[in-house]
């Protein structure tokens, strides 16, 4: 056990009787108030408000964790691992704009604050968010992983053309000496025009023997780097949608004798997050294919095991959850949302393929639903703005990514307002740091835990993780509770529920003091 000593000071401590910090925890005593609302047989609301005790229970000691990527050699993997090392051996590097040295902007966890409260002066006091609870810091991260293109890390970030020469050039030669794990490949499931990256492969078609060979692959990374924890992501080739059959994927049985069975619509995917499952390791599915089958979610459940998904929301989808929240609590109605990509990086080559392009088709589309729902003044019941994605590739634009989206609104007096965006970023630079706050966030909810008067011990949370939503374009929520897109509703779940861990009332913005005499 950790002594209070041991462990770095935190940045500020909470003054409560409901706070307490052991060498272990820091504990806190929580009142969740919320309001009831009931329908009266004429209609009318009842608002009734109510208040739930908590109590949350947070580990002190940040483990030494490492991440396992499946698509370690892809643009977000090579990316990401090139950016932890110039990190971690404190690189700078020129291009012709000037020298640069690494930053991990496009974090939530590592380059955002939080109003943590008011000075006796009523100013406001800003702390970065990574320093409200432990957090793993990222530069410590352990990282490795699978590929089925057997190319070196230093190859792959090369094949990538994303990072500046002058940085590839100075991490070139400690990850020439990363090599991917062979992995599972069943061409079926992603685009026919990879198939000839595909020369690093777990052999065979027994699909329960992959499942151990991954369980193995985990267990063995764990032990040579001497790790606490390890969380794998998939941030591989998008796949096309597993199609959901009865007695195959509908229930945690029947999933695992279609393993068994080495059934064929068993992706990839759900091998890997099954062997997570099994072994324990939190799971995130940054791709939008439908890895989490009923069945899975499931086992995932019956394990307590964590699992997020679906799909990192980096560019277009982000500003949509972003945009569309703000016309609609406006009170102005989009009426269409057109959107356009072409990027050129082997994502877009993947999702030139029908199929593969229609799970990012799904994922993209239902963005907009719980704001379009959330105001019955602007939409009839069932309406929806039209709302249409298409995604070209365009070899020669490579990892720069360019996104058009209009947005049609209607308003005041049968106006009309049409608002275009063009967005052009290298992709992985903003999908890289998504990556690193699904880690972080997924690590600290295997270390949060609370209790409620009812219950005799502490519980970690549910296996899905619907924390993670504000990273992820279709956000996974524990079956049967509603999906929350807007982006500013999902930062705000975030910073409350740290706040919530360390005894802090929600944050609001009413700003009392400064509005009255
Ligand atoms: P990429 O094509 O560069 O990398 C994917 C890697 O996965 C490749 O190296 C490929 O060889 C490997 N791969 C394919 N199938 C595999 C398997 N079964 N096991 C192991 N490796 C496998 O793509 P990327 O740009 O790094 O994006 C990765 C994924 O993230 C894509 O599915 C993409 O749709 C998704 N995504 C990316 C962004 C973004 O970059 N901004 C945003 C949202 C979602």
């Amino acid at each position: 056990t950790a002594n209070d000593s041991s462990l770095p000071a935190p940045l500020f401590k909470v003054n409560s009787a409901n706070v307490q910090y052991t060498d272990e925890h820091i504990l806190s005593k929580y009142s969740y108030f919320n309001t009831l609302v009931t329908k009266q047989s004429d209609g009318s609301l009842i608002a009734t408000p109510t208040e739930t005790a908590y109590e949350f229970k947070t580990e002190r000691t940040v483990p030494r964790i490492g991440v396992m990527m499946v698509g370690w050699g892809g643009n977000n993997g090579s990316t990401l691992t090139a950016s932890i090392l110039a990190h971690k051996n404190k690189l700078t590097w020129r291009t012709k704009s000037g020298v640069h040295s690494p930053n991990y902007f496009g974090s939530v966890t590592q380059s955002s604050t939080v109003r943590l409260g008011v000075d006796t002066e009523g100013a406001d006091v800003h702390v970065p968010l990574s320093q409200m609870l432990p957090l793993v810091n990222p530069t410590d991260m352990v990282i490795g992983g699978w590929d089925i293109s057997g190319k070196n890390l230093a190859e792959s970030m090369d094949r990538a053309k994303v990072l500046a020469y002058d940085l590839q050039r100075q991490v070139s030669d400690e990850m020439s000496k990363m090599v991917p794990l062979p992995s599972i490949y069943y061409p079926d499931f992603i685009a026919a025009n990879q198939e000839d990256r595909a020369d690093n492969l777990i052999p065979g078609n027994n699909k329960r023997a992959h499942v151990e060979q991954i369980r193995k692959d985990i267990r063995d990374f764990k032990a040579t780097n001497g790790l606490d924890k390890v969380i794998v992501m998939w941030t591989a080739n998008t796949e096309r949608f597993a199609e959901l059959i009865d007695g195959v994927n509908d229930t945690a049985e029947n999933f695992l004798a279609a393993v068994e069975a080495s059934h064929e619509e068993v992706a990839p995917s759900s091998i890997f997050a099954l062997a997570c499952i099994e072994e324990g390791a939190p799971f995130i599915n940054g791709s939008p294919q439908n890895t989490f089958v009923p069945g899975l979610i499931q086992l995932a459940e019956r394990h307590k095991a964590f699992i997020g998904g679906d799909d990192f929301k980096s560019g277009q989808t982000k500003m949509k959850s972003a945009l569309v929240d703000f016309l609609v609590n406006a009170g102005i109605k989009p009426v269409a949302i057109t959107s356009y990509n072409h990027l050129g990086n082997n994502d877009g080559k993947n999702l030139s393929s029908h199929r593969q392009f229609r799970s990012k088709e799904i994922s993209k589309s239902t963005v907009v639903d719980d704001m379009v729902a959330a105001n019955h003044l602007l939409y009839a019941k069932d309406e929806h703005p039209d709302h249409t994605v298409v995604i070209k590739y365009v070899p020669s634009v490579g990892d720069s990514k360019r996104a058009l989206d209009e947005y049609e609104c209607e308003i005041f007096m049968g106006g009309r307002q049409s608002i275009s965006m063009y967005n052009i970023c290298e992709d992985s630079l903003l999908a890289s740091p998504l990556i690193i706050d699904l880690v972080i966030m997924t690590e600290l909810m295997t270390r949060l835990e609370y209790k409620t008067a009812e219950m005799t011990k502490f519980s970690t949370f549910h296996s899905v993780l619907s924390i993670l939503s504000y990273m992820l374009k279709a956000p996974m929520v524990t079956p049967g509770t509603p999906v929350v897109n807007a982006l500013s509703r999902q930062r705000t779940a975030i910073e409350n529920i740290f706040r919530a861990a360390v005894g802090l009332s929600a944050n609001n913005e009413m700003g009392l003091e400064h509005k009255i005499w």
